[in-house]
């Protein structure tokens, strides 16, 4: 049983499916309709693509020996290998948690009320309507919380609303200031933080490093800082607080937060339960392509268990990251982040080629999992 189909989720049931298909019946379970690939929220924010268009529909998915089912998990029971969902109840020989990382907008006071998390499909599509009808003034990019997906997408959103209030002919009428408790952008690597950091200040958008948002005033419209600063804004853009499913908190799955797990083979303390994704403590950022490669890993651990064959390697935590730097370039970062002593990581400047390189990692993605042509 696979719970959640996202990067991680995806990626196990058609590897899965690809390798072990007479062996295995694997039953993928998510509470939605459809796949939505992260960084196309940030298409839906600034108005490039509508939600409708980018969602992938779990239907779609026809893949020997799997079988999705939509349905939402209520409890489960590890010891037991036990799951309930709102469709009934399931005992599974082997458990895979790849349930990804809620979003609390709540958790920072006056969120709800004043500003627009772009993190979920549909708070980035209601952040669009409010950038539709936005007519200048202070915008405040803030990361709310110290593990969040996507490392660079705070900063790929800075530059896209650069690009966005540039065509409307808005940006000299608007301040962009970004705010994170990053120390600097991405701490595995200087050349792509200096690169960043450059972007950022050669298209006027201040920035604050270190730095927390603790509360939102929503009459006076000014967030306050831990720091004692308080920053007015007319438009709040957040990255929320991320949580463990509560579901997986319930069940005993989690250590301060998220699923510890042997960083080798994603099992965790329980016999035959694994975990992969944005759910784990594993000790490398929360992003897809790094989901995908736990489940991939997971599933070289199946294949030795089941299939007899060779101990599959332990994850590489390799990588490769794209990042929005604006104007349609897209720059590239190959990260490793657990083959050495350290993490090490390459940058490419920012590029049409590597623009053109992301769109078929989605492609890709949406023939392997999808079928979609
Ligand atoms: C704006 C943005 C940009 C991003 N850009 C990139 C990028 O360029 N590259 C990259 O690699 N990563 C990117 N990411 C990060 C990436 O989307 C996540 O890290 C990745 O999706 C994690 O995969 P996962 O399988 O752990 O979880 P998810 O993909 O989040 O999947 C978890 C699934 O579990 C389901 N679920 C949760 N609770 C329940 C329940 N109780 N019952 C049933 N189903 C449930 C959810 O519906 C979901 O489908 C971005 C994220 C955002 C928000």
């Amino acid at each position: 049983m696979i719970l959640g189909a996202g990067f991680g989720g995806l990626e196990l049931a058609t590897r899965l499916s690809e390798d072990l298909a007479d062996e295995v019946e694997v039953t993928l379970i998510d509470q939605s309709d459809s796949f939505v690939f992260g960084f196309t929220k940030l298409d839906v924010l600034f108005g490039r693509r509508n939600l409708e268009d980018v969602r992938l529909p779990y239907r779609d998915i026809v893949k020997p020996s799997v079988e999705f089912r939509q349905e939402t998990v209520l409890s489960i029971d590890p010891e037991r290998k036990r799951v309930v969902t709102s469709g009934g109840e399931y005992e599974a020989e082997i458990l895979v948690v790849a349930l990804g990382a809620d979003l609390a907008p709540e958790a920072t006071p006056g969120l709800v009320e004043s500003g627009y998390e772009f993190y979920s499909p549909q708070g980035a599509a209601r952040a669009r309507e409010a950038l539709a009808t936005f007519d200048g003034g202070a915008v405040v990019i803030a990361v709310l919380g110290g593990f969040f997906k996507c490392p660079p997408a705070p900063y790929e959103s800075a530059f896209m609303l650069h690009d966005f209030l540039t065509q409307r002919g808005m940006r000299d009428a608007c301040t962009i200031h970004l705010v994170t408790p990053m120390p600097k952008p991405i701490p595995v690597s200087d050349d792509v933080s200096n690169a960043i950091l450059g972007l950022l200040d050669d298209r006027n958008i201040e920035h604050s490093h270190a730095s927390w948002v603790t509360s939102l005033d929503p009459v006076a419209k000014v967030a306050h800082l831990e720091d004692g600063r308080a920053l007015p804004f007319d438009l709040f853009l957040a990255v929320p607080v991320h949580r463990a499913p509560a579901v997986v908190v319930e069940a005993g799955l989690t250590e301060d937060g998220w699923v510890p797990v042997d960083a080798a083979t994603f099992a965790t303390r329980f016999p035959d339960v694994y975990a992969v994704g944005d759910v784990t403590s594993a000790p490398v950022p929360r992003a897809g392509v790094i989901a995908e490669g736990e489940a991939s890993t997971v599933a070289d651990v199946l294949l030795a268990s089941i299939g007899g064959g060779p101990a599959p390697a332990p994850f590489p935590g390799e990588v490769i990251c794209y990042i929005e730097m604006g104007g349609d370039t897209i720059g590239k970062v190959d990260v490793n982040f657990l083959s050495g002593p350290a993490p090490t990581a390459r940058f490419t400047p920012p590029s049409l080629e590597s623009a053109a390189e992301k769109r078929e990692f989605a492609a890709s993605r949406r023939r392997r999992w999808f079928g979609h042509e």
